[in-house]
């Protein structure tokens, strides 16, 4: 079975999806597409096909995880887990914890969060879900945006860096100090993404997600069984940078300014926080894609290299060699890692550098 199937980030998906529909010669079964809103986002579903069940049982299993997962993650549900981290007392500087003081959490929720602290110490703070106070002052994580005054964002800056969550996995609670407040928005969807491809495998079904800006390629590697995944233009989002192949059952994950921002006074002011200084990331790049088997560590990445900037998110990526990883920078280059095959330059104003790894 051959399938050339173009899968975008993002909006431009929905346009590509709809020229390649066919009915599987295998299973007979015709693919099966589900458009709907979660974790603030668009998402979309395509099963093209499954040896296990049917197609609409695959998707009804992912669509399941998803509201699973949303009622864990959603900061703005009163019964989610991280509003109830959010909302908790916390220990005060100089006090010991007591029993009180512990948070149980779902195992998901202990899993996501065991992942976002080894992806703090790995990308050396860039990637910091603690960050929340400060994505609160500026109204990103509700949408009441604004431009706070510098001594706010430094007081603020001052309560993250002394925050502090502390996770015994084995009974599944956290202890957090007084003023931590977690936003899970850098990873939640690379999370998701990996769960659903766990859906995928148990009923080794084809499928296509797209999860806002990430877009999993979930089916069998076999020779000629390439996806072909288009990377948006960050200067011109309704439009392609380029595009490349790749083999099934990995995650495609895209980080940019353009993704989020609101204008103030003639300027913009983007989503990506970088931790040193409190205020939306100065960033050399324009965006960052990364593409692994694991969704988790690639959506972490994606964040933490934008706000890393080019010369240091080259070194990481020389470092993480399992991974791929694509660097649209702000002087027109498309940095790509030796993985990354079949590149196409889709706008003849960027340039294609390679990075050894
Ligand atoms: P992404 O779109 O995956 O790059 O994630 C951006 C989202 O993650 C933002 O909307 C914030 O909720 C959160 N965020 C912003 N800056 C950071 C950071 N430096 N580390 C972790 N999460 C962040
Ligand atoms: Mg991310």
């Amino acid at each position: 079975m051959k399938r050339i199937c173009t899968a975008l980030i993002c909006v431009v998906l929905l346009l590509n999806l709809s020229s390649c529909a066919f009915v599987d010669s295998i299973s007979n079964q015709k693919e099966i597409t589900r458009t709907f809103t979660a974790m603030n986002t668009v998402m979309q579903i395509t099963v093209f096909n499954t040896s296990e069940g049917t197609n609409e049982e695959v998707l009804n299993a992912m669509v399941s995880r998803v509201e699973e997962l949303e009622k864990l993650f959603d900061p703005n549900l009163s019964d989610s887990d991280v509003y109830k981290i959010n909302n908790a007392k916390g220990v005060p500087a100089g006090k010991a914890a007591t029993d009180a003081d512990k948070i149980f959490l779902d195992e998901d929720t202990i899993n996501i969060l065991m992942a976002a602290g080894s992806n703090f110490d790995e990308t050396g703070h860039a990637f910091d879900i603690k960050l929340m106070p400060v994505i609160e002052l500026w109204g990103f994580d509700n949408g009441t945006y604004g431009v706070p005054e510098d001594t706010e964002i430094k007081n603020v800056l001052e309560i993250v860096e002394k925050s502090q969550l502390d996770i015994y996995s084995d009974e599944k609670y956290i202890v957090i100090s007084e003023g931590t407040k977690v936003s899970l928005g850098g990873i939640a969807k690379g999370f998701l993404g990996d769960e659903l491809l766990k859906i995928a495998r148990e009923y080794k079904a084809t499928a296509l997600l797209s999860l806002g800006g990430n877009i999993v390629l979930c089916g069998d590697k076999s020779t000629d069984d390439t996806w072909s995944v288009g990377i948006k233009n960050p200067a011109d989002t309704e439009n392609l940078a380029c595009s490349f192949k790749s083999k099934g059952n990995k995650s495609v994950v895209t980080s940019g300014a353009y993704e989020r921002y609101f204008e103030y006074g003639g300027k913009t002011y983007h989503h990506i926080i970088d931790p040193k200084t409190g205020y939306p990331s100065d960033s050399d790049l324009l965006s960052v894609t990364v593409v692994g088997e694991n969704g988790t560590n690639c959506d972490a990445w994606s964040t933490a290299l934008f706000v890393m900037g080019k010369e240091k998110a080259v070194e990481f990526a020389k470092e993480h060699n399992s991974y791929d990883f694509i660097f649209i920078t702000k002087d027109r280059e498309i940095l790509k890692t030796d993985g990354i095959t079949d590149l196409k330059v889709e706008d003849e104003a960027f340039k294609i550098k390679s990075i050894p790894q």
